[in-house]
């Protein structure tokens, strides 16, 4: 496929100096618009522009007064858009790959995934990562920003625009890691979750973590029906940290009461996701030390084939290891299932559409 170049900002933190609407709640919207001596009502109606058609340009806001869109562009209030830039659709299983630009010239992407059970749509909650993580594509760069709320539900919007699809399940685990911009990765969940807006069931909704232990502490106390998904990927904290840098910073057992303590409070299921790298942590002694990690806990093991990354040398497991693996945690009561390995034709693993795409444009 032929890709062509464009800019791709790469400095520091949050730089954008319009104020992002699209992440503005109902009521701030409202508050905003009076503040700015206009009718309460007229939030309301950007909102829905916004929330319920999908719309990311005021101008296509065909009942709100010229006078108070200039008043918001006088105060720097604007629309950070996200528009596709480019799809590749798996020819397997329909699962859709997306490259959206945003307002600065970054990228991100996000994925469109069709189950039995539903539609979902796997999206990015930072450009780039720090977290280090020596298997995934997204961090090879490290952080370049977060993304606003508004940014992060835009990808939904866009998905939905061009698919026509609906949908009802949402994965924060793309690109970045959502507790690491927390105070966005929540603001993104209560929006996507109101009755004004998607309204996704909350237990729809699944946070992806790598287990920044003090955040997920916090989450506990946001009082939401969200499903808590770790990354693990080791049973102990040796394996660990030869592949995750954060478990040099918290060990797993304070994972692992955080997890516990999540649990009590919201009663939701946990998810361990665990990618299995070729001899790195697929022996049935790691099923057997990891089966014992989670004995007693209501969770559920998500096995995922190590998606092999160009600029790093880990292979996949054989697939007697994987079976292996599973039927171990399976004999010692762990409930578990291997992820369906979708879109693996469009460079499925986090992070590579983009990096493609960038590298076939310098
Ligand atoms: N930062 C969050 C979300 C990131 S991506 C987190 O760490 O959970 C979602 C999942 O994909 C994580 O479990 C991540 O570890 C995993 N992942 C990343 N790159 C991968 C790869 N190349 N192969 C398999 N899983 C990968």
């Amino acid at each position: 496929m032929e890709i062509t170049k464009r800019e791709e900002k790469t400095e520091g933190e949050e730089t954008a100096s319009v104020k992002d609407l699209r992440s503005l709640s109902r009521e701030e919207l409202r508050r905003l618009i009076t503040e700015l001596s206009e009718k309460g009502y007229r939030g309301d109606q950007m909102y829905t522009w916004m929330h319920g058609h999908y719309r990311e340009d005021i101008d296509e806001m065909g009942n709100i007064p010229k006078v108070l869109k200039k008043k918001l562009s006088d105060n720097n209030y604007g629309i950070l858009p996200v528009k596709k830039e480019l799809v590749r659709v798996s020819e397997t299983d329909g699962t859709r790959k997306y490259l959206f630009r945003l307002y600065d010239g970054n990228m991100i992407e996000s994925v469109f995934m069709k189950y039995e059970h539903g539609n979902s749509v796997c999206v990015s909650s930072q450009v780039g990562c720090r977290m280090g993580c020596r298997f995934c594509a997204s961090t090879i760069e490290g952080l370049v920003r977060n993304l606003t709320a508004g940014e992060m539900l835009g990808q939904i919007y866009g998905i939905i625009r061009d698919t026509g699809e609906k949908i009802s399940n949402t994965v924060i685990m793309g690109s970045g890691e959502p507790l690491d911009n927390y105070d966005n990765a929540i603001r993104f969940i209560r929006l996507l979750t109101d009755e004004d807006g998607l309204n996704i069931s909350q237990r729809n909704v699944t946070l992806s973590t790598c287990g920044i232990v003090p955040m997920i502490k916090r989450l506990k106390e946001e009082d939401l029906k969200i499903t808590l998904a770790v990354s693990l990927h080791a049973p102990n904290d040796d394996i660990r940290k030869e592949i995750m840098p954060i478990a040099n910073k918290y060990p797993m057992n304070s994972i692992m009461e955080a997890c516990r303590d999540y649990y009590d409070a919201n009663k939701r299921r946990l998810t361990f996701e665990y990618s299995l790298i070729r001899d790195v942590n697929d022996s049935e002694e790691d099923a057997l030390e990891l089966a014992s990690l989670l004995k007693g806990m209501n969770a559920h093991v998500n096995l995922i084939p190590v998606n092999p990354v160009e600029e790093r040398d880990y292979r996949q497991s054989e697939h007697s290891r994987i079976h292996a693996f599973q039927n171990k945690l399976e004999k010692n009561h762990i409930n578990v299932t291997i992820r369906r390995d979708l879109g693996r034709d469009i460079d499925g693993a986090c992070g590579q559409l983009r990096r493609r795409y960038l590298r076939n444009s310098e």
